[in-house]
């Protein structure tokens, strides 16, 4: 098919979710879908959890059975890179040269693993996550014996690779930059609470360090670090964020710098151009109208069907409230809402149960929650985050349950 109604770039989650919804608001035209990948849509988050540690076939990861979309009248292409959009045209140019033509188009190309810059970022052993082929490649080379491994990063993918490679029986250096874990993303409380967690496992935590250079021939066989010390490791994992994927769009004049910029309803400055997923730069209401990315599945889902509402004439604001988790060894993260800017934290719970919750104020309202192995906090907590509600501290930290508060 070189022409359909409506095309969607990525088949990744954001795009899958997309012509789901739109068939749910009764979408007829055609729809394609373009993506890279060369499997259809599939959840990404297993690939850093039981996907990796060998615990969940990739069949059961796949966001819909394999015929359901040519069923529902969704073509898909697959691997195939688009390299050109002409939005005067309406034209997109793909690997190869050839070109499709379409009357709306939602790109959800999501994002590419942020490599390192230093001498040896390429070497054989050096990995990202965020495929599955990426996932497949690091399987490979534990099956083949590697078993020291080095993880760059302490976000949320590198503390769940730690965890999965510790399971796994390897011995695991984390690297961190920042002077702590999860420092872009969480309070101090759930850093330090991680940390503990994660040298009780027996991970090997540097905070403040950073890589100079991966050392090997052709393939890793250490890290160096710019204090001098060298780790010798059989693999590196680098979890060090995304880059937006979404040079054609900006190529072709769409507003934007680190994501591409959207209005409420997923529209990009660029005619019949929706954007949607980690790479739309959108103003967030539960960030007090920042202008932020989110990269998660929640969003991925909830922009899907504001892009959709929106074509099929129902335009409705994305206005959904955030939520994420994260699982690591036996401890379930769920967080809700955004804690950017917060000026004050309470503890609900004590770490040392393992079981215990996180809120976040800004100017006395409960903007956001990190809950660990405590599910019922994350869902009476979110009713909190919605209802912006201003609570006091010493009623969130001694309150029985949230519930008895909103
Ligand atoms: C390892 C891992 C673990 C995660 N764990 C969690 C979790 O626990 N909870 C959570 O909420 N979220 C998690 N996430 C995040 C979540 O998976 C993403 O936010 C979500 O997939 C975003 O959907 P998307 O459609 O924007 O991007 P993606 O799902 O990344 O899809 C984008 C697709 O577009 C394709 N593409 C890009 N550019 C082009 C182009 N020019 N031409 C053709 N195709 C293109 C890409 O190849 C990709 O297939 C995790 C992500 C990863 C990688």
């Amino acid at each position: 098919m070189n022409a359909a109604d409506l095309v969607i770039v990525g088949t990744g989650h954001g795009g899958a979710q997309a012509a789901l919804a739109l068939r749910q608001h009764g979408f007829e035209g055609s729809i394609l879908m373009i993506g890279r990948d060369s499997e259809p849509p599939y959840e990404r988050p297993p690939l850093s959890k039981d996907y990796l540690a060998g615990e969940k076939p990739f069949e059961r990861m796949l966001i819909r059975p394999r015929d359901f979309w040519a069923e529902r009248n969704v073509q898909l292409r697959l691997a195939t890179n688009v390299a050109k959009l002409d939005p005067a045209a309406k034209e997109l140019t793909v690997a190869g040269g050839d070109t499709v033509s379409y009357g709306t188009l939602i790109w959800a190309g999501g994002g590419d693993p942020r490599r390192l810059s230093c001498p040896g970022a390429t070497l054989a052993g050096v990995h990202t996550v965020r495929d599955k082929a990426d996932t497949d490649r690091l399987r490979a080379d534990l099956a083949a014996g590697a078993t020291r491994a080095v993880v760059v990063g302490g976000g949320y993918i590198g503390l769940e690779v730690a965890a999965v490679l510790r399971k796994l029986g390897c011995e695991v250096v984390l690297v961190e930059m920042l002077d702590r874990l999860l420092a872009r993303v969480a309070g101090e409380d759930l850093s330090r609470f991680y940390e503990a967690e994660h040298k009780a496992h027996g991970v090997a935590i540097l905070l403040g360090a950073e890589v100079e250079a991966i050392e090997g021939e052709e393939r890793v066989t250490g890290v160096r670090l710019t204090s001098g010390e060298t780790i010798a490791c059989d693999l590196v994992v680098v979890g060090i964020g995304i880059v937006p994927s979404i040079g054609p769009l900006i190529a072709a004049g769409a507003a934007g710098a680190n994501g591409v910029d959207v209005d409420p309803t997923c529209r990009t400055s660029l005619p019949d151009v929706y954007a949607i997923g980690d790479c739309a730069a959108h103003a967030n209401p539960y960030a007090g109208g920042a202008v932020i990315r989110l990269e998660s599945v929640q969003n991925a889902t909830d922009m899907a069907n504001t892009a959709a509402r929106a074509i099929c004439g129902e335009p409705q604001p994305y206005e959904a409230v955030p939520w994420f988790w994260s699982n690591q060894y036996d401890l379930r993260l769920q967080t809700v809402g955004l804690n950017l800017g917060h000026d004050a934290t309470v503890l609900r719970g004590d770490p040392a149960s393992r079981s215990f919750s996180v809120v976040y104020l800004k100017g006395g309202q409960v903007v956001a929650l990190d809950c660990v192995n405590k599910t019922r906090d994350y869902a009476q907590g979110r009713k909190l985050v919605e209802a912006r509600a201003t609570i006091a501290p010493e009623l969130l930290r001694d309150a029985e349950t949230l519930k008895e508060l909103l």
